[in-house]
């Protein structure tokens, strides 16, 4: 691993944290701190994780599994509830075993797959993670979500996408490890996002046309400047001060890596547009789906692919499952279409 490498961050991103700690909010600036640390955690429990699946695990049912890190920094400090044991008097518990659940359900409904590893993970989590800490984060094999402050953040565990998002960073560790930088890295943040939300709109069954397609709006504060941290529709407008763009144009190659990992939520609001574009055509279910086989062409979406690459693996995929009649007949002209309104184009493969 070089020594640049550039790690995963938690829900909130570490610049807008930065962003609040200058003009003066102490718990932003103290959950920027402790996101670092665990951020190299991380790492090290990456490289143990990915022997392990290597070595092969056999095909099991994942158990759900919630600790209690009573206000402290520590994992798995005290079993709250485990798969199929009781309820807990505690609200923030329950919820977080139920959104844990929904996840499990969508990949295994929806994507057919077992779990964050594919081969039944356990899915732990830590609620109540620190004193005021404004994040929600997957540290490499288990959630840790903490409370917020109640002013700009809140209830970082009681939001469906923000769980759906962080475990689905797990996922992508296993499918195709995109680094988290540049394009890799907004390709990355994007794909949370699109399981994230597909989840959201499976949980309160919306579709398409009736979501809102905005990213954590059930956990930003009375303080926080905004109605949610992205949105998929419109990037660029969830907050005053929203970063994302929505178009090729705007991105900078040059940005630089200390600034947002090059930028990595910035522009996932490129293919995040064209993922919304998608799905009011063909459903969001399928557009995910479409998305994540797309995810597994691990000869075209290599650790540092970039959009177009992404363009072109979800092509091959939707011609693919269009043959297979799994797919409408109009998805590849749809998804080129939606893209090119977010200035990526490539040419359409040929099924051979
Ligand atoms: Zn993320």
């Amino acid at each position: 691993m070089s020594r640049d490498h550039k790690h995963e961050e938690g829900f909130i991103p570490n610049y807008l944290l930065k962003e609040l700690a200058e003009k003066g909010n102490e718990n932003a600036e103290k959950t920027l701190a402790v996101t670092k640390e665990i951020e190299e955690k991380r790492e090290e429990v990456k490289k143990n994780l990915t022997e392990r699946n290597i070595m092969g695990i056999s095909e099991r049912s994942p158990e759900r599994l919630v600790y209690d890190s009573e206000n402290t920094g520590e994992f798995q400090h005290k079993l709250v509830r485990r798969e199929g044991g009781p309820n807990s008097t505690d609200d923030i518990v329950n919820i977080t075993y139920d959104y844990c659940g929904k996840t499990l359900e969508y990949f295994k409904q929806k994507l057919n797959r077992n779990s964050i590893d594919g081969a039944g993970m356990d899915v732990i989590s830590n609620v109540h993670f620190r004193k005021n800490y404004n994040n929600a984060i997957w540290v490499g094999d288990q959630l840790a979500l903490g409370d917020g402050d109640g002013s700009i953040f809140i209830n970082l565990g009681r939001s469906i996408d923000v769980v759906a998002h962080e475990i689905t960073h797990g996922v992508t560790q296993f499918v195709n490890e995109l680094e988290y930088e540049r394009q890799s890295g907004a390709l990355n943040e994007h794909f949370s996002d699109v399981i994230g939300t597909a989840v959201q709109q499976f949980v309160k069954g919306q579709t398409a046309d009736t979501a809102d397609w905005l990213i954590g709006d059930e956990i930003v504060g009375p303080n926080f400047p905004g109605k949610a941290l992205r949105s998929m529709k419109a990037p660029g407008t969830a907050y005053d001060g929203d970063r994302q763009v929505a178009h090729f144009d705007d991105f900078d190659p040059n940005l630089p890596l200390s600034n947002d990992n090059g930028g990595v939520h910035y522009y996932s609001g490129i293919p995040n547009k064209a993922f919304y574009l998608t799905a009011v055509k063909i459903g969001t279910d399928k557009a995910a789906f479409l998305w994540y086989t797309a995810w597994h062409n691990r000869k075209i979406i290599h650790p540092n692919a970039t959009f177009e690459e992404a363009l072109r693996a979800i092509l091959e995929s939707a011609e693919t499952l269009m043959h297979r009649g799994e797919l409408p007949q109009e998805t590849v002209t749809v998804v080129k279409n939606a893209f090119e309104e977010v200035g990526v184009s490539a040419p359409v493969p040929v099924l051979k």
